[in-house]
């Protein structure tokens, strides 16, 4: 047992005051004194948590030149060498997977019993999976080389769990990295550094430098040999543009604005479920949130009411708090660019409830239009759009009117028209009759803006591996 709200934060605080509140980079294995700062925020109340450096031009340098000179002893080590050092990163997310999760919480806003049993579970789970990649290295992927220093860039909606999706493969292939957090999100990926140290990664292996999209830029255009972006497919392009020619590798996983495909044949019940896991999961700051609800006409009336009533049971309120369903938003600015894309719908709001502050309600906008904003821009907060079908070509033909393509579920009693429909979606991933089935075996990534490359699994290793290695594994083995 966590304990209530706030006693269960006591942990979160100590290891914040035994750091004096103030962080540096982790590089080459040593936490660097502070350099100029900025404050990292919680959403939920406002409060300073703590002041973070904003990383420099040189400082990335210096945690790139940290990278390269740990990088090859890393990748001579032995296949288990490199397996035990992840296995005791995975054991050490685990032992101080409460303090994790309420850094994460305090950070994100996102609520306490999603920060334990999803962002922290997983992470680890990523961990572990890996690890048992690294001792297979030379047996699964003959020829093995990885690309040498990673730069990694992530988001601030999962800050740990994004974290682990590029750390494991990177380092289980024998790569060193070179970590920015999110400017808004940074706690989580400072705690790793103690469990590096803890875990016996080699000094350099390893680097964490914080700061915004000027410390993320500086880290794109440094002598690094792969690039690993998640984030908005705006700086996706960007970041495209600023790697191309350099002939060093690159991995985008963009945004989304994933169909949620419910036939009239559909478990009505399982699918507003799914729905409220879909949408309402970390208030819909979810990259394969399933935001656009297609529904076939013959029930949207049905389904809509039982919907609108569901959200009404949704609590919204203290993410501390382990009764609560959604906590606040990330950010009062994300909070804000939520409702100007609200303002702008022509389409009928319903709304659940939510208190004041950095909070918004689950909302509803149906009698949409395919053509309007909400159904085609990602808003990345917790508003689905509602439009309706009537056949299932036209479902399809809706599913895929959109510039992203990474997630898609599909309702529907009929399996054969379920897994007839599935592949004509354009998305990296189609759940049948589910939602956000996450797994460190299953490769995750995008298709048209929603990126390119795949995280998890076995294409997620070659994304670490230089292309010559993939070459190798295509030779047939013989023995
Ligand atoms: P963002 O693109 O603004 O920022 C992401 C990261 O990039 C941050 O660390 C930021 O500091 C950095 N950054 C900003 N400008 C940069 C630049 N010019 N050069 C280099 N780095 C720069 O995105 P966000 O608002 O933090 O995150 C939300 C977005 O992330 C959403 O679009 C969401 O869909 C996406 N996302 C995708 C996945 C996925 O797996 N496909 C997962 C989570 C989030």
């Amino acid at each position: 047992d966590w304990g209530p709200a706030p006693e269960n934060r006591a942990e979160a605080d100590a290891w914040l005051d035994a750091h004096a509140r103030t962080f540096g980079h982790f590089i080459g294995g040593k936490r660097w004194k502070p350099g100029e700062t900025f404050a990292t925020v919680n959403p939920a109340t406002g409060e300073a948590l703590a002041q973070v450096t904003q990383g420099t031009e040189d400082d990335v340098t210096a945690a790139v030149k940290a990278a390269r000179k740990a990088q090859k002893a890393w990748a001579a080590a032995s296949d288990h060498d490199r397996a035990r050092v992840l296995y005791a990163i995975a054991r050490g997310l685990q032992k101080h997977a409460r303090l994790f999760a309420v850094l994460e919480v305090l950070d994100t806003g996102k609520p306490i019993r999603e920060a334990r049993d999803i962002d922290v579970a997983l992470a680890a789970r990523h961990f572990y999976h890996h690890a048992g990649h690294a001792a297979l290295r030379g047996e699964t992927l003959p020829g093995a080389a990885p690309w040498g220093v990673c730069g990694q860039i992530v988001p601030w909606n999962f800050p740990l769990l994004m974290l682990s999706w590029k750390v494991a493969p990177a380092l289980a292939m024998g790569n060193a990295v070179v970590l920015k957090p999110a400017e808004w999100t940074p706690l989580t990926a400072l705690a790793f550094a103690d469990i590096c140290q803890q875990a016996g990664v080699p000094p350099g292996v390893v680097n964490i430098v914080t700061g915004d999209g000027a410390t993320g830029a500086a880290l794109a255009a440094a002598e690094i040999d792969k690039l690993a972006f998640t984030g908005s497919t705006e700086v996706g392009r960007v970041l495209r543009r600023e790697t191309a020619g350099r002939g060093i590798g690159l991995t985008l996983e963009l945004g989304g604005k994933s169909p949620y495909i419910v036939f009239e044949d559909a478990d009505i019940d399982g699918a507003v479920e799914g729905l409220v896991d879909a949408i309402w999961f970390n208030g819909g700051q979810v990259c394969c949130a399933g935001s656009r609800l297609l529904v076939q006409e013959g029930i949207a009336e049905d389904f809509q009411r039982r919907l609108i009533a569901r959200m009404a049971k949704i609590r919204v309120g203290d993410p501390l708090d382990k009764a609560v369903d959604m906590g606040a938003l990330v950010h009062a600015e994300q909070k804000a660019r939520v409702e100007a894309m609200l303002a702008q719908t022509s389409g009928t709001v319903h709304r659940g409830v939510a208190p004041e502050g950095c909070y918004l309600p689950p909302i509803l906008v149906s009698d949409l239009h395919s053509a309007d904003p909400l159904m085609q821009e990602e808003v990345f907060g917790p508003v689905l759009a509602m439009t309706t079908f009537r056949t299932p070509a036209e479902a399809v033909q809706l599913a895929n009117d959109t510039t992203y393509g990474l997630a898609a579920s599909v309702w529907s009693q009929d399996i054969d028209m379920a897994l007839d429909t599935a592949p004509r979606i354009d998305a990296g991933v189609v759940w049948v009759n589910g939602t956000n089935m996450l797994d460190a075996a299953a490769p995750f990534g995008g298709m048209k803006e929603s990126g390119f490359g795949r995280e998890g699994g076995i294409a997620g290793l070659h994304a670490y591996l230089r292309p010559e290695a993939g070459a190798a594994l295509a030779e047939p083995k013989r023995y």
